[in-house]
Parts: C-alpha cells; structure tokens; sequence
C-alpha cells in the first residue's frame, strides 16, 4: 500500500541518477568492454589492449595509446553529462562514437573504477570512484595514454549480477564487441586477453595493426577476424549515391549461412544492429541464397553525420537514416551487381 503521507518531490541525488542511467547504458561486461574501447579509438589510440577476468564480472581494463587526459580533467570525466566531443551546438553533427558524456560515470556507479592516464607534456595521474564516490586525483606512474580499469560490475547491484549469464558467455559477448570494433579500425591493434585465475592469462584476440590503403587493410583486418575462407570467398564492395558511400565486402552465395550469425554493419564506423541494413542484405542475396541460408558480409555505410541520428538509443546501436530508401537501393543495387557479375546465378533467373 502507497503511504499516506502527501508526496514530496526530490531533486535525486548524482550517484542514484548515475545508477539508473547506468542501467540502460551498461547492460553486461560487454557494453562495459564497448564503452571504454570507443573511448580509446575516440582519443585516436593506434593501440587497444583489453584485460579480462571471470567474464568481465571481476576484470575489464582497457588501456590505449591516445591523448589522455589532463590531471585536471579528470573529476570532470567522471560527472555526468561532461564530454570534450561535442560542445551541445550541433547535436546533429557527430564524428565521434561518444558524446553523451554518459559511460564513465554510470561505471563508476556500478563497479570499483579506476583512471590513470597521462596527457603529452603533463605528469600522468589518477582517479578511482567506487559507488559514486569519487576520490581525489594523485600522481600515479605512466607512459602514455589512458588506463580504464573496472572490477567487480555490478557488485552493489545483487540483482543485475544475477542476471549476467556464464563467464564463458559474458566473455564471448567481450570478444564479440571486441572483433566488431577492430574490423571497422584496420589501422588500430588489438589485443584482448583473459586473465581469469592469474598469471599472463590466455590470448583470446590480437589483431595487428594493417597497413596500405583502407581496402587491402580491411582486407586484411576482415581475413584475421572473420578467417581467410571469408576474405577468399567475398567480393569487394564499393557504390555511392546521394552522399552516402558503401564500401565492404559481401560473400559469394556458396559462402553463407544456416543462421544470420555472420553479418556485420557499420554506419560511420559504429558497429550497428540495423532493422532496415539487414532487410536490404536480406533482399540484396534474395535472387541467389535458397530461404534457409542466410548471407556473409561485412559493409560500412558511410554519409555525413548529419543524413544519420545515432542518438536513438544510450547504446546507440541503432540509427535512423534521414532517406532510409536511398540506403537500401544504394546496398540492394550494388550488392546485387556484385553478385551478378560474380559468376554467380541468380536462382530464379530463367533461362531464355
Ligand atoms: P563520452 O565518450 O560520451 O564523451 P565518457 O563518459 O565515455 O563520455 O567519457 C567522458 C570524457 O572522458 C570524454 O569526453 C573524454 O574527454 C574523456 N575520456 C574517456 N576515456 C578516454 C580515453 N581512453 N582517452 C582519452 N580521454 C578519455
Ligand atoms: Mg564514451
């Protein structure tokens, strides 16, 4: 029964606004492990190493090669709504993976965080928040860059930690968002590495740092995260058509799959779970794939940040295109040409 005593409404305090957003931002480990590495490649890391442990649940630090950030700056990461990307102007206008300002302090609200980081030209320093309780920045020891590490997620929260599947599953999850990422950065290194009961731990993913021009490097970067069958049986991918760019590789139809398992998209180089991408991939093989096999691709869809909203979701693995009928007669009419010109006959084609 609701209490008799008239309501009063309260301003909430930063830490509880902190946990609630955290719930729609940090799901598992693996939105974690995404947050943190879309802020090293955001800081132009040439270099990601990611650390695990027990499926993310005790472990994840993420450590780059970027700019870092300023001793001073650091109280200013962790409060909510403080991002250096954008300047609130043009919300319309994004080039980053971040801008919301959003992940640091809903991590620092559902597990024990700790920054240590150093700007060029400046003493590196550190910061660790535990429970929304932000401590005081000290000097701390390091080279270059940024090192995000978060352990025990969700231990204040018995009831999200419940929810979490295996730490074989969680971990998958990371390797998962970990491989996504890399594909779209063939010029980054990464490592992910699982440390789980100590010692060096066992070398999950490395993907080393492609050189050349972008397509021989996701050439490259798709043959180590995808395996060399793939990179063998695609067909390169490249169109336009009112300002957006299409660009990828897409499997031959003798190269698919019982189950959509193996199509990955991209907008702006975020990795995306797209309603309208998939039907277009969908209907792009439709003519060459009989209806139980599902087709292999990687393809990023390119445009000016302003023809996509990519603020749909906290998550933001979903967008809105402003012409969503350009995008797929752009992807459905290259791929297949592609297809076409592949050899490959389109299944319902008659002869004569
Ligand atoms: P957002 O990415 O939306 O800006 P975050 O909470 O993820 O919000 O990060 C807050 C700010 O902290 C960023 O805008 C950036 O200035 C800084 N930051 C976070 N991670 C890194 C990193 N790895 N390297 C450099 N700066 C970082
Ligand atoms: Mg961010």
């Amino acid at each position: 029964m609701r209490p008799n005593a008239p309501p009063v409404i309260r301003q909430l305090d930063e830490a509880s606004i902190n946990r609630i957003a955290a719930g729609e931002v940090v799901e598992r480990p693996a939105s974690a492990v995404k947050e943190l590495v879309e802020n090293a490649l955001d800081a132009g890391a040439r270099r990601v190493d990611v650390t695990i442990a027990d499926g993310g649940k005790t472990l994840i630090r993420v450590a780059d090669d970027g700019c870092g950030i300023a001793g001073a700056d650091l109280p200013l990461a962790l409060s909510r709504h403080a991002t250096s990307k954008i300047d609130g102007s043009d919300l319309l206008n994004i080039h980053t993976f971040g801008f919301r300002g959003e992940a640091l302090p809903s991590l620092g609200a559902v597990g024990r965080l700790t920054i240590t980081s150093r700007m060029a030209g400046q003493d590196a320093a550190q910061i660790a928040v535990s429970g929304g309780q932000i401590g005081a920045v000290r000097p701390a020891a390091l080279n270059s860059g940024t090192v995000v590490e978060l352990r025990d997620l969700f231990h204040a929260t018995p009831a999200r930690l419940k929810f979490l599947r295996t730490d074989r599953a969680e971990g998958q999850a990371i390797a998962d968002v970990v491989k996504r990422l890399a594909m779209a950065e063939p010029f980054v290194a990464f490592t992910l590495r699982d440390v789980s009961g100590g010692g060096e731990g066992r070398m999950v993913f490395r993907a080393d740092a492609q050189s050349g021009d972008l397509f021989d490097a996701l050439h490259g970067r798709l043959s180590g995260v995808l395996g060399t069958e793939f990179a063998d049986n695609s067909i390169r991918i490249e169109a336009e058509r009112d300002g957006l760019h299409l660009s990828g590789f897409a499997a031959l139809p003798t190269y698919s799959r019982g189950a959509a398992v193996a199509q990955f998209l991209f907008v702006n180089g975020r990795p995306v779970r797209d309603k309208l991408l998939i039907g277009a991939l969908r209907a792009a093989y439709f003519d060459f794939l009989s209806r139980d096999r599902h087709p292999v691709a990687a393809l990023f869809v390119d445009c000016d940040p302003t023809l996509v909203d990519v603020n749909v979701h906290p998550a933001k693995s979903e967008v809105r295109f402003r012409d969503p009928g350009t995008v797929r007669g752009l992807i459905v009419g290259a791929l297949r040409a592609a297809l076409a010109g592949s050899g490959h006959r389109a299944s319902s084609t008659v002869a004569g």
